[in-house]
């Protein structure tokens, strides 16, 4: 790994890797307990690390132009708390994880919603687990993943974008229900169907985006509390109909019709209608917009511009307030979706957005 030879000299011990994802339909019902099915991108972040004999961490990352060293004394911020947070998760779960020097870069876009964070934490969690021989099999790294998140670098997120980092396979998406964490891999062969998928980045800034993500969570478990449900997969339309708060309806209304909408694509890629699921995914988006609010004017421009130009199904991915949109398309149409969504861009004035076509790809590994 030619950056890990700059940084310190000599190749390393190894290179681990570890994709974003996009997430196909399931939004915010990871932390109800419900249905998700994200897949890997080709994009990932790739760690080279070679074991050191003291309890220190030493560690580079291209994309912040920084190195940065700690030891278990240290408390990191910044980026490096992605990486130290993996060290003290592991840590914490009574592993003796091995001191590292780390060179790290990455082609997964930061912030954009593709979970460069998760990619960064599953990198670094598959190396040094790998470095130190250590005793975790892999249905258990995702959890670690997310307490690095969520407790060491202070993040509130749910266990999908590590769950997908981890354990999606090329050609398939990832039906992961978030309350047993059993996946099953389901088969996603869109090229063989003539079909692709486009992803959008809006490159929209973030707005709100913790202070929201914060406001959704509480009034998924008030509404779960009002219902008398553990959680809000557990209730139904009919029962959701009943509460009187008007905005916890709509909210919690979102999470029950999205959490069947899994379900309902699951089915039909499991009997291969692929283009079939396009009507899911922009009834997921109109759900996001109106009920669960979390669209901004880009992504529902994007959207309405990539069904326009002949997409079977449209809809925001990952947490919202900005972020990346997915069109399913013909294949052989992937560059008029496109265009037309860059012209609807250009109409209103908003920066270019940046399109890419997302091939189902492998989770972490060593290469
Ligand atoms: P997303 O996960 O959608 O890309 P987040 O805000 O959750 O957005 O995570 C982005 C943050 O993760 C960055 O601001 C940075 O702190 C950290 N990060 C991700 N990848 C890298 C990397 N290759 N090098 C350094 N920091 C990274
Ligand atoms: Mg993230």
């Amino acid at each position: 790994m030619k950056q890990f030879v700059a940084v310190y000299g000599a190749e390393p011990d190894g290179v681990w890797a570890a994709p974003g994802r996009v997430n196909l339909i399931g939004e915010h019902t990871d932390y109800n307990d419900g249905f998700v099915l994200p897949f890997a991108l080709p994009h990932r972040t790739v760690v080279g690390a070679t074991r050191l004999d003291t309890p220190q961490w030493t560690v580079w990352s291209e994309q912040a132009d920084e190195q940065i060293t700690f030891d278990l004394s240290t408390r990191v911020p910044g980026w490096g708390a992605y990486v130290a947070g993996v060290v003290w998760v592991l840590r914490e779960a009574g592993f003796d994880v091995p001191g590292a020097n780390l060179a790290i870069t990455s082609d997964v876009p930061l912030g954009a919603g593709l979970s460069s964070s998760a990619a960064l934490e599953s990198a670094v969690l598959t190396a040094l687990v790998d470095l130190g021989g250590l005793d975790l099999p892999v249905d258990q790294r995702p959890r670690l993943a997310q307490q690095a998140e969520n407790e060491y670098a202070g993040m509130p997120c749910g266990i999908m974008d590590q769950s997908a980092s981890i354990r999606c396979r090329a050609g398939h998406a990832l039906f992961l229900d978030c309350r047993t964490l059993e996946v099953e891999h389901i088969p996603f062969d869109v090229a063989s169907a003539g079909l692709a998928v486009l992803v959008i980045d809006t490159r929209a800034p973030h707005r709100h985006v913790t202070g929201e993500y914060a406001a959704r969570r509480a009034s998924c478990e008030e509404a779960a509390r009002a219902l008398g449900v553990p959680a809000l997969r557990d209730t139904t339309l009919s029962a959701v109909a009943d509460l009187p708060d008007e905005v916890l309806r709509r909210r919690a209304r979102h999470i029950v019709t999205e959490n069947q909408r899994v379900l309902d694509t699951v089915d039909l890629l499991r009997s291969g209608q692929v283009r079939e699921i396009g009507p899911l995914m922009t009834a997921s988006h109109g759900s996001m917009r109106d009920d669960f609010e979390i669209t901004v004017p880009e992504v529902d421009t994007a959207v309405e511009a990539a069904l326009s130009a002949g997409a079977y199904g449209a809809r925001m991915t990952g947490g919202g307030f900005g972020g990346c949109v997915l069109a399913l398309v013909d294949a052989t149409a992937t560059d008029q979706v496109a265009a037309a969504v860059a012209e609807a861009f250009a109409a209103r004035g908003y920066a270019p957005p940046e399109p890419f076509v997302a091939v189902p790809s492998a989770g972490a590994t060593r290469l």
